[in-house]
């Protein structure tokens, strides 16, 4: 629980590669939470933007020094969830596994595949099992809110993609980005965003993805690196900080919500008897 009261949040962007530094904050506060699962990533910071209070969250520490395996996904998102948030913006960097995303488009994704091996990617692994659905992982209403919302912008943007979600810090071998590519289909891939989404459907939060392509991934013929992702978000963010600018107003303010991710535990609670078959 917070050890004072802030001003009520409903929505959190989580900031990723690129967008870690943000223009036209007001009324700042800064507010570390204590979870039962450690600290955050970094402060949250808790501002007016765009006329809406929202909470920034530094998915890889304030001076980007998590790598992917070992940013606290559930104390994050804990935390935002003890503050009152209902509505998590997840912008991210990906590289692109299809030659029609292009770098600087952005990917509005509605599917992931789980590549991640050693992650805490449940808050319930003690006494009481749940098996929320991710048959579709993000949130519907803020995926149709954002899709409008970039057809009001002059950017390349894609109305659906399937994101592959690897363990890194490395990037992919060639074969293993052609086997993403060719075999499953992907369309973009990426190190973070599907334990994050799997975490916030276990707490009932709405979750959208904005995936900036920075690359082509190594399918293509060349190795990806750091530095051609971070130079590459230098020139994307803007877009993505367009669409954050327009859609954030638009999202309903103390508003029962109505969609699936809102009631993500009615019905998800296994209480077998032992004498009960498992699946
Ligand atoms: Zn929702």
């Amino acid at each position: 629980m917070p050890n004072k009261q802030y001003l009520p949040v409903e929505i959190a962007i989580m900031s990723g590669t690129g967008l870690d530094q943000l223009d036209k904050l007001n009324n700042v506060e800064q507010i570390t939470m204590n979870t039962p699962f450690g600290s955050q990533s970094a402060p949250i910071i808790a501002c007016d933007y765009f006329g809406t209070r929202v909470a920034f969250l530094a998915r890889h520490g304030r001076y980007h020094e998590l790598p992917p395996h070992n940013v606290p996904y559930r104390a994050n998102l804990w935390a935002l969830k003890q503050l009152g948030v209902k509505y998590v913006l997840s912008p991210c960097a990906v590289g692109s596994l299809q030659e029609h995303i292009k770098p600087g488009h952005i990917v509005l994704c509605d599917q992931f595949i789980d590549f991640t091996k050693s992650r805490h990617n449940t808050f319930y692994d003690k006494d009481q099992v749940y098996h929320v659905s991710l048959a579709d992982p993000f949130c519907h209403h803020l995926r149709q809110l954002a899709i409008s919302t970039a057809k009001t912008l002059d950017f390349e943007f894609h109305e659906t993609g399937t994101y592959i979600c690897i363990e890194g810090p490395r990037f992919s071998t060639r074969a293993e980005s052609r086997f993403f590519q060719e075999s499953m289909k992907a369309d973009v891939i990426g190190m973070t965003m599907a334990t994050e989404c799997a975490l916030a459907r276990e707490l009932e939060l709405c979750y959208l993805a904005i995936a900036t392509s920075t690359d082509y991934d190594c399918w293509r013929g060349t190795p990806v690196s750091a530095k051609m992702v971070e130079d590459s978000m230098k020139t994307s963010i803007k877009n993505v900080q367009r669409l954050l600018e327009k859609l954030v107003p638009k999202i309903p303010k103390n508003q029962t919500r109505t969609c699936a991710c809102s009631h993500a535990l009615k019905n998800a609670c296994q209480t077998l008897n032992k004498d009960s078959a498992q699946r």
